[in-house]
């Protein structure tokens, strides 16, 4: 039997990081090969100042491949996008849908495109905005046999996790692994100014999420239902 798989989809290096590391990881152990998609190079969001632009794209994608290796991806697939300027086209959509149809995902993560509250800069940066849409109409695409048509055919994904949800409806308890998330998030070594003040704040943050579990990744599931 082929292996189940998931793809998740996100704006800038580290996204995943912060959003569902723990969630793919349980999925990775329960079996599910999964692929990551970075849409843009996050070239743009350093806290250091690198003048070679080229460098600070081999940086970020270096520290991408360090993360996604510690909790076993099978690919990172970078499409390349400029950081701050990915614009929703066509060609976004396409090449999207396309990945669904190639992969044959059984989930798939993403930003939340209902999240449209802008209540902060971080959580409502336009790449994310861009990418959560473009990820959500890619995924109706994909159950399309002839919107983008492909050899695969068509692929209905049967879940959606929305991460950074402004309303989730589902809690991941990472109290144990909490460690281990900010492990993999320090992967992004060019991201923190100083990783043990980051540490502190993040959990104070993450710890008011779910009244349940102390520590937790919230998403916003939803599933995707055939009508006819
Ligand atoms: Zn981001």
């Amino acid at each position: 039997m082929k292996k189940k798989s998931v793809l998740a989809i996100c704006a800038h290096p580290d996204d995943l990081e912060f959003g569902c590391t723990i969630t793919v990881k349980r999925l990775i152990e329960q079996g599910y090969k999964v692929y990551y998609v970075i849409a843009t190079n996050g070239e743009n969001g350093f806290k250091k100042t690198i003048e070679s632009r080229q460098h600070r794209i081999a940086i970020r994608k270096k520290e991408q491949l360090a993360a996604a290796k510690k909790i076993g991806i099978e690919k990172v697939i970078f499409l390349g996008y400029k950081d701050g300027f990915i614009e929703y086209k066509e060609t976004l959509r396409k090449r999207l849908t396309i990945l669904i149809k190639q992969i044959k995902p059984e989930i798939v993560f993403s930003f939340d495109p209902a999240n449209q509250e802008f209540s902060s800069l971080n959580l409502f940066h336009r790449d994310h905005r861009v990418v959560g849409l473009a990820a959500f109409d890619a995924c109706f695409a994909a159950k399309n046999n002839f919107i983008y048509p492909h050899k695969n055919g068509a692929c209905k994904v049967d879940k959606i996790y929305f991460y950074g949800s402004n309303n989730p409806n589902y809690y991941t308890n990472i109290t144990r692994e909490i460690e281990f998330k900010l492990e993999v998030l320090s992967c992004h070594e060019s991201q923190f100014s100083n990783f043990n003040e980051f540490t502190e704040r993040f959990k104070e943050r993450i710890a008011q999420q779910s009244k349940k579990y102390k520590y937790s990744e919230a998403f916003r599931v939803i599933e995707v239902v055939n009508l006819t």
